[in-house]
């Protein structure tokens, strides 16, 4: 099947999970069929676009690995090829000049609301075969009578009768072409087989049927997708905890979380909720997208986060977590080149509980520090520091510092020290957490020392000893 594509923001904001949720589906209905994905900045609207948007969308689909095989295309580069469509429109009789100024217009609509009939031009223009003109502006010359029909991926068949749509702007005196008119020239002249997008264009949709009938083109096949809502099926708001795409990433999520999660509102595949960018490819043929609304929750979202953090190899994600890492006493152009191992030990011995990058280099970071610059937290060391404490430090600092500095084998030494001294491991662990990282929680104290290796192993040790009462 020749499948094309394409991803059409206007730039007056950051791209929302919205909007990178069509983008996600354009681009994996592209890739499942090996078809091409097609960039395009829809940027005619002068007042609202801003360049720094159009950079922000660029680089948040750079980030998600929404590479595109075409474009980006800029709309307002192509006024010229507007105009011609415009006029192959007017010569073959499809389109025509209105001298109606506006004021006339919203005259004629008022007095349709009036009448309780849809507001709409009357058509005075239609056969008065006028040119251009200052003040002038070309109008469709759209079907009086019938139904506009279509069958949606989504949606099913969908239909309008003819009546409910009136001659509409395709060309505006300030000689700027209208947004369902440059749509349509576009993806015509871009050959796009599939149009997918929100279900707020709809409405759009049956105007840009009558376009591409007048135009003599072949319609594409159109998905609308449904609106994705808030926990409290209102509409998805800052407050629901929605967030620009830039903004994930400035959390520490990861890309393939985020196509991951935004997938699934909206299409399912059996009940597998979690997925690898190539499952996904391999899985998404444009069936079983949803028809009702989806739910956003800001919780899933983590949650498919930390899986997907366990997944990705720890090299890889050493390489990921250094910009979010604090450099305060630590090298971090070492640890991305000359400490690049000591760094991806600490990953992966942090991976499985952490559900974002930044969580993450918070995690690692007293693994990572030499033993003056670690820092105990004051409640653990006023808890643990005990005189009993003390003595099972020096206790196991001596059994550690002739043992092999092996997982196995620091289990075992400790494991011996407990048989042999009769303490329970509750009288040892806070302890050493407190030496070793200076906070509770985390990995295995064997693992912990065999990450820090023997000597600062020995180092924290001693310094953890020589700390004054809390
Ligand atoms: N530029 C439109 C928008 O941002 C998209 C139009 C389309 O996909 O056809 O809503």
């Amino acid at each position: 099947m020749n499948v094309v594509t394409r991803f059409a923001p206007s730039p007056t904001g950051h791209l929302h999970i919205g909007g990178a949720r069509t983008a996600v589906f354009c681009w994996l209905l592209a890739r499942h069929y090996n078809g091409k994905f097609l960039l395009r900045v829809e940027d005619t609207d002068r007042e609202r676009s801003k360049q720094e948007y159009t950079d922000s969308i660029l680089a948040s689909m750079r980030w998600l690995g929404l590479d595109s095989d075409g474009g980006p295309y800029y709309q307002s580069e192509r006024m010229p090829f507007y105009k011609a469509c415009v006029d192959r429109l007017l010569a073959s009789g499809h389109a025509y000049w209105c001298s109606c100024p506006p004021e006339d217009v919203e005259a004629m609509r008022e007095k349709a609301r009036a009448e309780g009939k849809k507001p709409r031009y009357d058509g005075r223009c239609r056969e008065l075969g006028l040119g251009p003109g200052p003040g002038r502006v070309v109008r469709l010359k759209a079907p009086l009578n019938g139904e506009i029909k279509y069958e949606d991926m989504v949606k099913g068949p969908l239909s309008v009768a003819a009546e409910e749509l009136d001659d509409m702007v395709l060309y505006r005196s300030d000689n700027t072409p209208t947004y369902n008119m440059a749509v349509v020239a576009d993806d015509v002249d871009m050959g796009v087989t599939h149009v997918l997008r929100g279900d707020d264009h709809v409405n759009n949709t049956f105007k840009q049927i009558l376009i591409y009938q007048a135009l003599g083109e072949k319609l594409p096949v159109f998905a609308h997708v449904p609106m994705i809502l808030g926990p409290d099926r209102q509409k998805l708001s800052k407050r629901h905890g929605a967030k620009a795409v830039i903004e994930y990433e400035k959390d520490g999520l990861l890309p393939s979380a985020i196509l991951n999660y935004l997938v699934r509102l909206g299409w399912s595949h059996g009940d597998q909720e979690l997925f690898t960018v190539p499952e996904l490819i391999a899985a998404f043929d444009g069936h079983n997208l949803n028809s009702s609304p989806a739910g956003f929750d800001p919780e899933k979202l983590l949650w498919v986060n930390a899986h997907h953090m366990r997944e990705t190899p720890a090299a890889a994600l050493a390489e990921q977590v250094i910009p979010f890492m604090d450099n305060a006493n630590l090298d971090l152009t070492a640890l991305a080149g000359t400490d690049k191992a000591r760094l991806t030990i600490a990953v992966s011995l942090y991976q499985p509980r952490a559900d974002n990058l930044k969580d993450l280099a918070a995690k690692i970071r007293p693994l990572l520090l030499s033993s003056e610059h670690l820092e105990y937290d004051p409640k653990l060391r006023a808890k643990a520091l005990t005189d009993e404490g003390r003595a099972h430090l020096a206790g196991l600092a001596e059994i550690l510092e002739t043992a092999d500095f092996t997982e196995q084998a620091l289990a075992e030494a400790i494991k011996s020290y407990l048989d042999t001294t009769g303490a329970a491991f509750k009288a040892i662990g806070p302890v050493m957490r407190l030496a070793l990282l200076g906070v509770s929680g985390g990995p295995e104290l064997a693992a912990i020392m065999q990450a820090l290796g023997k000597p600062e192993t020995l180092a924290r040790i001693r310094r953890a000893l020589a700390l004054p009462a809390a």
